[in-house]
């Protein structure tokens, strides 16, 4: 199976890579544990951080390393 999708940053209109995994939760519709995930390229990271944060929905920004395939390259 190959897989297709290029995981892409969260920012309407914007196809970059994602470089930036944004973790957050809105308490109001989401168990507490849980964890929705945002991408976002290094030029949206701020904005899409700044949009969760203002919220008060942010819980953890960690890198994000799109898979590999091995041995295509
Ligand atoms: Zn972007």
């Amino acid at each position: 199976m190959v897989e297709e999708l290029s995981p892409q940053c969260s920012r309407k209109g914007c196809r970059a890579p994602g470089a930036w995994s944004l973790l957050w939760n809105n308490p109001k519709l989401h168990d507490p544990a849980y964890r929705k995930t945002w991408l976002a390229c290094d030029d949206h990271r701020e904005y899409l951080t700044g949009f969760l944060t203002a919220r008060g929905f942010l819980r953890e920004v960690t890198m994000f390393r799109a898979p590999q395939n091995d041995g295509s390259a």
